[in-house]
This record gives structure tokens, sequence and C-alpha cells, in this order.
């Protein structure tokens, strides 16, 4: 039944109705119909009985004894007249006389005591039935009369009356009736069809315009005309239409927002659906999980190859609401990852890289705990001697004065510890500002450093060679220049052996002055090379802080250069030495007056 068209089942519907609205009022009126023809055949047949009876009472009575035989022949007679069969039958139920049987077959008929309408005419006087008569092999209606007159014997007085006038009218009303049904159906169907395919095509307009909507296509519009039901309906579908089409559209923005927002995250984000597979991430993920070309349906350990992260993942979806926890990825970046678990069971990842955090936090730690220990030894040493002195024996000693000057050392390693950090710590703050840099010239910076070492050369009797233009033309800020001279220049004189030479000079570029200073000293072995600028980094601690040396100097030179947007660098040997360091830095040339 669910397959069967719209159509035909509405047509199949006036079919119904059409049968039993036309056949019931018609068998009714048939049945009625045909009532009355046989009521009437009844009436004229007893009439015709009664007239028959009443010649039969006017008869003259039969002198001979072929009574019977004189009745038969009248029957035949009145019967020829008539057109009717005529029977005369005896109280016992004998049959005496018989228009349409040989008088000599009489004796050999059935009795007919049992016939319906003898019977009942025996019961109320007069009787009918409609009856096939195997005799005449026809249907009769039968009416039958006691009869008791003085010329006839006792008895049953019979006409049987062919129904086939009856019949013939009824089957001429049912073959009117018949094709008047045939008509009435043949319009009728022809109007159920043409009726049918206008309701069909609202209906399927309609359909056609649901499966658009299904498929996105919000832009048809339905327009049915036909009944108020229908342009109600497509009037609430074409509402509907637009109303869908409205939230889709709040749908996509908020999708395009959200989708915004996660690729504008520096942090990764991963969604995971309730299987534990990766279902959605951001850029910013693909880029930590290094996944090509997509995440997407792998399970984080496939991604990550790290075992922490796929147990808190597998916890989270255990049922754990949140989960935040530390992870290294490749060895080389820390994340916090924050697991929060989503009502639909799957789990949102976020990947925050802290590894600056933790490297900040490892520097401050290693500061504090290499400042304590710079400054407990020249203190532990100072104390020492300190307490010596306090014994009157060793004031007296000659050695006291030894004691002193060590403890004044110690102090003065302490002082240049704590003003090594003052500087320090002035050109990270200044580092945060802009710097109000001037064009200066370098090669005076340098005589000023120089000038401040000139001791320290004249007792280690090393020799500088200057190669440096007498102007050098730099962006940059002359004292923190200055600075850098002079520590790179107490470093090479503090790590060369007397009697050798320092070498400085500067190449000029169009855009940058690179200059150098080097020495032919203990060098820095490769190893050391990268971290000597870290803060209290030595190659070797004992001998640098007995040269006076405070591990910030190299520090304080690449702080004050980042600071004026150059950068500094070592190669130990130099390009043409064996032995030896140099220290290369650069440093912005001022911009030409047409450029600006
Ligand atoms: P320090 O005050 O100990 O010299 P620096 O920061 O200036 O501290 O230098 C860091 C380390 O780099 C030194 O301890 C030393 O081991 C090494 N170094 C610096 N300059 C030279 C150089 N010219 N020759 C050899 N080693 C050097």
């Amino acid at each position: 039944m669910k397959s069967i068209r719209f159509r035909t089942r509405l047509m199949l519907s006036f079919w119904v109705i059409l049968i039993l609205s036309s056949c019931i009022p018609a068998y009714y009126i048939f049945q009625t119909l045909e009532n009355d023809i046989y009521k009437e055949a009844k009436t004229n047949a007893f009439t015709q009985l009664d007239f028959i009876h009443w010649i039969l009472a006017g008869k003259p009575v039969d002198k001979n004894n072929q009574a019977f035989y004189q009745l038969d022949q009248w029957c035949k007679e009145v019967a020829k007249q008539l057109n009717y069969r005529i029977t005369v039958i005896a109280a016992g139920g004998k049959v005496i006389a018989d228009s349409d049987v040989a008088y000599d077959k009489i004796k050999s008929m059935d009795n007919h005591a049992s016939r319906e309408e003898i019977i009942n005419a025996r019961k109320s006087g007069q009787a009918s039935s409609i009856r096939y008569s195997i005799t005449l092999k026809r249907k009769l209606i039968y009416a039958a009369k006691n009869i008791s007159l003085a010329n006839v014997p006792s008895g049953v007085l019979r006409v049987a009356i062919p129904l086939s006038t009856v019949e013939s009218r009824l089957g001429y009303f049912s073959r009117q009736f018949l094709g008047i049904l045939f008509v009435i159906f043949i319009i009728s169907t022809l109007l159920s069809v043409f009726l049918a395919r206008r309701l069909e095509k609202p209906i399927l307009d309609i359909i056609q315009a649901a499966n658009a909507i299904g498929e996105g296509n919000f832009d048809k519009q339905l327009d049915i005309e036909t009944g108020a039901e229908f342009s109600q309906l497509s009037a609430c579908i074409n509402e509907m239409s637009n109303k869908i089409q409205q939230h889709i559209q709040q749908i996509i923005e908020q999708k395009q927002e959200l989708e915004a927002v996660l690729e504008g995250m520096v942090e990764g984000v991963m969604l995971l659906d309730k299987y534990g597979k990766i279902k959605a991430t951001n850029q910013a993920l693909t880029w930590i999980a290094k996944c090509v070309p997509s995440c997407v349906g792998r399970r984080p350990m496939e991604v990550f190859l790290n075992p922490e992260i796929q147990e808190s993942c597998n916890r989270i979806l255990e049922g754990k609401d949140a989960i935040k926890r530390k992870v290294e990825i490749d060895n080389e970046t820390i994340y916090e990852v924050n697991l929060v678990k989503i009502p639909d069971g799957g789990a949102v990842v976020v990947f925050h890289d802290i590894s600056e955090l933790v490297r900040l936090e490892k520097i401050r730690q290693d500061f504090v705990a290499n400042v304590s220990h710079e400054l407990r030894t020249p203190l532990t040493s100072i104390k020492g001697y300190a307490e010596t002195l306090l014994d009157e024996k060793f004031r007296a000693s000659d050695q006291s004065e030894s004691f002193i000057k060590t403890i004044v050392k110690n102090a003065d390693q302490m002082a240049n510890i704590v003003n090594d950090l003052l500087e320090l710590t002035k050109l990270q703050q200044q580092q945060k500002k802009t710097l109000q840099m001037s064009e200066i010239n370098a090669s005076a910076c340098f005589s000023a450093a120089w000038e401040t070492c000139m001791l320290m050369l004249k007792e280690k009797q090393i020799q500088v060679d200057n190669r440096m233009p007498d102007s050098v033309h730099v962006m940059a800020i002359d004292n923190s220049l200055i600075q850098v001279f002079r520590n790179l220049l107490d470093n090479a004189i503090r790590h060369s052996p007397s009697g050798t030479k320092i070498t400085v000079f500067a190449e000029i570029g169009s855009e940058v002055v690179i200059f150098g200073v080097a020495d032919e000293g203990t060098g820095i072995p490769q190893l050391h090379q990268k971290r000597i600028f870290e803060r209290f980094y030595r190659v070797d601690k004992e001998r640098s802080r007995d040269s006076g040396g405070t591990g910030l100097g190299l520090s304080i030179c690449k702080n004050a250069l980042t600071g004026m947007g150059g950068k500094i660098w070592v190669k130990s040997p130099p390009d043409d030495q064996l032995n030896g360091s140099v220290f290369c830095f650069t440093l912005n040339t001022p911009m030409p007056v047409e450029s600006l």
C-alpha cells in the first residue's frame, strides 16, 4: 500500500465510493421494482384466477360419465384463449385436468398436494408462488384457489402464468440500470483522473521543494494557488525554507568565526571523538604534530609518538573531567597540555608552548644559584681572613698585610660582580625601551676603552695593533660602545700570554660595520663557544676568577649590542691564526641623508 501512488489511491477511493454510492441505492431500487412487478404479476394472476373461476362456475354440468375428460377439454379451450396454464387438482392432490398436459398423461402426473400454492390455498382459500416448472421447463407464477362448485369436484383451481413478461421488464430495467452505471463509471473515472492529477500536482511540487531544501537549495520558492490549504502549505514551506536558510547562515558564520579564532591561536587545539580519534585540529596543532597532510582520523599516539599524551587522552575518554600536564615533544619543545572532556563523549586538547617560560625559569634559578655561588667564594675568603686577623698573634705577624690585601682583592671581586650585575640589569631594562642612539665615531670609543686598559697592557707587555680608520661612523650609544670595547680588550689581555699582540679592525659595509678584536691567547674550545655569552659562563672558572673576571663581561657585551641593533660572535682560532680568538660584532651605519 505504501508504494501505491497517491493518484492511484485517490482514484481507487473514488471508485469504491462511487460503486458503493451507486450500487446500494440501485440494488434497493431494483429490489423494490422487482417486488412491485412480482406483486403486480401476482395480483394479475389472482384476477385471472377469479375470472377463470367465474367462467368455471358457469360451465354446464356434464351428464355423461366423461366429466373429467370434459373438464380437461374445457381447461384446454379456456387456456388456449387466455394463453395460461389451467390446472384443476382434486382434494387429495391428484391432477384431474391440465391445459398443458395431454389427457391420457394426466393420470401419470405427480400428486400436487405438496406444492406450495396448493398447501397455502387449502389453508387460506387462495395462494400464489413463483417456481420453475419442471413440466413446462420455465418460470411461472402460480395462483391457486379452493373450489367448491356444483359442476366440478371440490379441490383447487390453479392458474400458471409465464413470468416471461415480468422477467423481460426486469431485464429491461436491469440493462438500463447497468448502462447508466457504466456511463456514470466512465464519466467518474475521467473526472477522478482529472481531479487526482490536479490534486497530485501541488503535492509533487511540494515534494520537489522539500527535496530542494534538503539539498541546500533555498532559492526555490513554492507558489501553489490551487486550494486554500495548499497555498497555506506552500507559504509555510517557503517560510520554513527561509528560516532554515537563516539558521544555516548563522551556523556557517559562527563556524567561520570559531575557525578564525582557532586558526589565529598560537596554541595547538585538537578535538577527539568518543573513539579517541582526532576529529579536527587547528593549523598550530598541525605544525606542532608535523602532520602531513592532516592529523584527522588518526590516534594521538600515531601523531605525537608520545605515550604520555595518549595516556592522558585515554584517561579523559574513560571519564576524567579535566587533565593538565607538562609534555616534552621531540626533546625540544615543552608544552602544557590541557585536556577537557566534552559532553558528546569526546575531548578538547590544547597544547600551550611553555618552552620559553621553562627556559626563563631555569635561567632565573641558575642565575640565583650562580650569583650566590659567585659571591660566596670571595665572601668565604674575606670571612676566613678577617677571622684570622682577629687573632692577635696573626695581627702582629708579617702576614697580616697580605691577609688584608687578599680581603681587599676579594671585596673588589664582589664589588665587580655587583657592578657588572647592575650594569647587566640596566642593559636588559634598556632593551625593553627604544634606545636613543646617535651617530658616533666608533674609533673614538675604542680609543677611550684602550686608555682604560693601558696599565694592564703595560704590565703584560701586550701590543695593540689598531687597524681601524680614524673615523668609523655608526649608530650607537657611546658609553655602551666604550664598555663593549673595554670588555673585549680586557678579556683579550687577561686570556693572552705576555708579549703577544691584540689586533683591532673594522670592515665598513653599506649597512653595517663589522668590528673585530683578535688576540693570540689561549683561545676558546669549540664546545664552549656557543655558551660563553651566557651569564657567569666561564671556560676555566678558577683561572678566570683569579684573573679578576666576573663571568659577566661577554654577557654585558651581548646585551649592549643587541640593544643597539647589533650582533656578536666568536671565532677561535681566527681564520688566519693557529691559536687565539677573534670577537666580532656589528653595528648599523648611519642612514645616508638622501634616504631619510
Ligand atoms: P670573565 O669575566 O670571566 O672573562 P666573560 O663573560 O668576559 O667573563 O668571558 C666568559 C669566558 O669566556 C671567560 O671566562 C673565558 O673563559 C672566555 N673568554 C672570554 N674572552 C676570551 C678570550 N679573549 N680568550 C680566551 N677565552 C676567553
